[in-house]
């Protein structure tokens, strides 16, 4: 049943048709609004939004300290709008991805606590309509797409007549992914360079405090914690061995999720007899999120279907991707206190 959205939900779910008609606001005048005193206000909402997603378990806000007033709501969905323009022009991907990711938690946080017809209208509003507590098989397919657990394969599923069921609990975390995958699928938005223009101190430092998480999450760069396979893709790469282009994406976008900036990255490859700085400059940053590409490094199950997965070690037998594998040889499990 539809039900009618009161004040208070546009800043918890700004991402809703609902909410940006609320807002009412030409897109075309961004410029003037940054200009204005409200604008400046946004901004400040927009950044607090963007620190929020890069802090390590993105802190989501109860619903206690949403604003209630008219100014305040808009305030809030002017920030959530702001952030998404600040994080598109910083073009990287990764910083995108945070941000999705972060939205979705903090809506799936509010969702807990809302009555079955809000879930379903939100639901409903991010293409997700569910048939009581079931979901049809495509669409159930389409959202699960991203969620590598066991449970939610199809095979371990009750299928019946078309339909997929679900439990409550399972709903509030599929409109999770779904949220997710929608808001990162419209990132980077096209901005005007003008705009960019103006908000550059702001992405200036969210692209730094992205950088400063990344090495807090995996420290200063260490080669010889590198998993088997990067060492490989390094050594014949140092070797002037012919590197398939699956290993040459696999070992880029492993130093890019490191951290090392695409300068570094090329110093690298600097090492390779055959170096082009040109063509590596370009596969570089089209690689690290440039142009709006998937950054992420495959897992090892990728890397073996690739033919570049070395695994050999014991370490190898406890991960699922060489991004966990580097993280745990850098951080060893701490042993128990001697007795
Ligand atoms: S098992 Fe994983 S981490 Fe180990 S070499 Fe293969 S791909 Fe790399």
């Amino acid at each position: 049943m539809r039900v009618a959205l009161e004040l208070k939900d546009f800043s918890k779910y700004p991402f809703l048709k609902e909410s940006q008609e609320f807002m009412g606001r030409d897109t075309e005048a961004i410029d003037q609004f940054l200009l204005s005193t409200a604008g400046k206000v946004a901004v400040r909402h927009a950044m607090d939004r963007i620190r929020a997603a890069l802090r390590p378990r993105g802190t989501v806000l109860s619903e206690a300290e949403l604003p209630a007033d008219s100014l305040g709501v808009k305030m809030a969905v002017s920030g959530y709008v702001l952030a998404r323009i600040i994080i598109s022009c910083a073009r990287d991907r990764g910083l995108a991805e945070r941000l999705a990711r972060y939205e979705a938690q903090r809506a799936y946080a509010l969702l807990l606590d809302e009555n079955p017809e809000t879930r379903d209208f939100v639901a409903a509003g991010v293409g997700m309509e569910m048939a009581g507590s079931s979901l049809s098989v495509t669409r159930y397919v389409e959202v699960v797409a991203g969620l590598h657990e066991e449970r939610w394969r199809l095979v371990n599923r009750d299928v019946h007549a078309g339909q997929v069921r679900v439990t409550p609990e399972e709903i509030d975390e599929l409109l999770r992914e779904r949220i997710r995958v929608i808001l990162e699928r419209q990132l980077p938005l096209k901005v005007p360079g003008k705009v960019c223009g103006m908000l550059q101190q702001q992405t200036d430092e969210v692209t730094a405090a992205f950088r400063a998480s990344i090495l807090e999450q995996f420290g200063a760069v260490e080669e010889s914690c590198f998993p088997p396979c990067i060492q490989a893709l390094v050594a014949a790469l140092t070797g002037g061995t012919n590197m398939p282009h699956q290993g040459r994406f696999a070992l880029t976008a492993f130093l890019h999720n490191i951290g090392m900036n695409p300068a570094e990255i090329i110093a690298l490859f600097c090492r390779a007899p055959d170096f082009d700085l040109q063509k590596t400059q370009y596969q570089v940053e089209h690689i690290s999120g440039r142009g709006g590409t998937e950054y992420t490094a495959p897992s090892c199950a990728a890397m073996r279907t690739f033919g570049i997965c070395v695994g050999s070690d014991a370490l190898c037998e406890r991960v699922s991707h060489p991004l966990s594998y580097y993280r745990k040889k850098k951080k060893p499990e701490k042993k128990p206190e001697p007795t």
